[in-house]
């Protein structure tokens, strides 16, 4: 490694700063028990005592005056978090409890850890690769129940070692073809061309596989934009309010009450979501404000990841419903959401609803349990609407469904409906394909790019050896993931997005 490490006991506080019942100092390096002893007193030196095993006493300054009461815990390399040894102190809670022990640490001959130092360490000494590491903040910062799997999953090795089964299989061929330079007597390439080229064939696929899941993970472990468009009036708001759980959004019975944009945060299925409550789009708005907020609305839809789009059920679709339609672009995944269906006489309109938006180009599936629902029929369940949407084969990006937001009528459906709109189905969050990180696609690309060259070279006839610098160049990418190939900038660059303490 092209990497100049210092390598003293370093100390940080690993618990989040405020208010709590304990706060914890760790540190960690070679020497930490004794550099432990110069500030505890209990009844026995933390170097005298065995190893995995607590002790309560008292962390005293130079002049004896006693700092706050503690649990020392002593942890012997390499069975420990960074595999070195490692000593725990766990004051009171609060930042000044906590804090004078760090300062007595670091006057002890204990050095400031930077931010994520000790997984850096676990990372250094090979007790992890480098993705677990990035689990490792991912799993401290997941938003959603299924980001936090995915994190568990990769932090458990599941991603590395795929990555390493790749890298695995393109520096054996590499050796394949080096032997035939070697030893022509050997044969061109052991297992033939065929075999080789093969070999990287499969290689490209499963990276490609790999780098393809990025958009997936990426809104798992980031959350995913919504977007609320409609005209005014129809019910955004109280869609939103009905969502959150609360009274969010402004809602009246006068059209234009939303001028800008509201957002919330909340979870579809496991996916989190940031809500966002737009203006009501409509031809004549009526003053400055309203048209600076529907100049945002229709940022927002183009930002967005889904969109909500809500149509009022008792009075079907009009001219102003199919102008704010135009800002929605065709392929974006968009849930119509035929609202008011509580209302009297509003049987059968979500069908004509649906079927009037085909007519309008889009491909909309009609989702709906019961096939006739209406205000004296059984709202539509989501196990029915979903066997609907199946029949209608892999996940269309438009979908429709009666709900009323004043109900709450239809809305069980709407998380399916969200997770098939974005084709979430088939996502295991405990499978090894799921890349969140942008580093690992990037890299992931690079190595696709690579064994591209490598195999048009072997297409093209050119001797097998013309093959290896692309292969080498893939093994690198591949290498740059797990971290067995990886340079001091690179681990700086990763490890400087960590929390002080972890
Ligand atoms: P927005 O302008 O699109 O945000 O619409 P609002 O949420 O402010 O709602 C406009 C009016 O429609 C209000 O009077 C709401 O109470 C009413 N409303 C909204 N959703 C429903 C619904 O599902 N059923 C009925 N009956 N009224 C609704």
């Amino acid at each position: 490694m092209d990497f100049a490490y210092d390598d003293r006991v370093i100390a940080g506080i690993s618990t989040p700063p405020g208010e709590g019942g304990i706060s914890v100092v760790r540190m960690s390096g070679e020497g930490s028990f004794a550099l432990a002893d110069a500030l505890f007193k209990g009844a026995a030196y933390v170097s005298g005592m065995a190893p995995h095993t607590l002790r309560y006493g008292k962390v005293t300054d130079p002049s004896g005056r006693v700092a706050d009461q503690v649990i020392v815990s002593r942890m012997d390399a390499p069975r420990t978090y960074t595999r070195e040894d490692t000593v725990e102190i766990s004051s009171h809670g609060g930042d000044l409890a906590s804090g004078r022990v760090l300062a007595l640490c670091l006057s002890a001959g204990a050095r400031l850890a930077q931010p994520g130092e000790f997984t850096m360490r676990a990372f250094l000494n090979g007790r992890i690769d480098l993705t677990q590491a990035e689990a490792v903040m991912d799993l401290i910062k997941a938003k959603s129940d299924l980001g936090a799997r995915i994190a568990v999953r990769q932090l458990e090795g599941g991603l590395g070692d795929a990555v390493r089964g790749l890298r695995r299989g393109v520096l054996a061929g590499i050796a394949a073809i080096e032997v035939g330079i070697d030893f022509p007597e050997h044969g061109e390439v052991e297992g033939g061309m065929e075999a080789l080229s093969e070999g990287l064939g499969r290689a490209m696929a499963e990276a490609g596989a790999l780098a393809s899941g990025y958009g997936v993970g990426r809104a798992l472990r980031d959350g995913l934009a919504v977007a609320i468009a409609g005209k005014p009036n129809v019910g955004k708001s109280s869609v939103m309010n009905r969502l959150c759980g609360g009274a969010r959004s402004i809602v009246d019975a006068s059209p234009g009450t939303t001028r800008d944009v509201v957002e919330d945060r909340v979870s579809f299925g496991g996916v989190p979501v940031r809500l966002m409550d737009t203006a009501g789009i409509r031809g004549d708005p009526d003053g400055g404000v309203e048209s600076v907020g529907i100049g945002l609305s229709v940022g927002r839809i183009g930002d967005s990841d889904l969109v909500l789009f809500v149509v009022d059920a008792s009075a079907g679709l009009d001219a102003a419903d199919l102008l704010a339609l135009s800002h929605v672009p065709n392929e974006k995944p968009t849930i119509v959401l035929i609202n008011k269906s509580d209302l009297p006489l509003c049987g059968g309109f979500g069908p004509a609803i649906a079927a009037r938006l085909g007519s309008e180009g889009h491909k909309v599936a009609y989702l709906d349990g019961s096939g006739t629902f209406g205000p004296d029929t059984a709202a539509p369940d989501a196990a029915g609407a979903l066997a609907v949407a199946d029949a209608v084969g892999p996940p269309e990006k438009w979908y429709a469904l009666c709900v009323s937001a004043l109900t709450g009528l239809g809305f069980d459906a709407l998380d399916g409906a969200v997770r098939h709109a974005l084709g979430l189905d088939g996502l295991d969050p405990e499978g090894v394909g799921v890349v969140t990180s942008a580093r690992h696609r990037d890299a992931l690309d690079r190595a696709v790019t690579a064994l591209r060259e490598a195999s048009d070279a072997i297409a093209a006839g050119m001797p097998a050896d013309c093959a290896v610098e692309g292969m080498r160049r893939a093994a690198r990418a591949f290498g740059s993931i797990t971290g067995e190939d990886f340079t001091g900038d690179l681990v700086g660059e990763i490890f400087s997005g960590f929390c002080v303490g972890k």
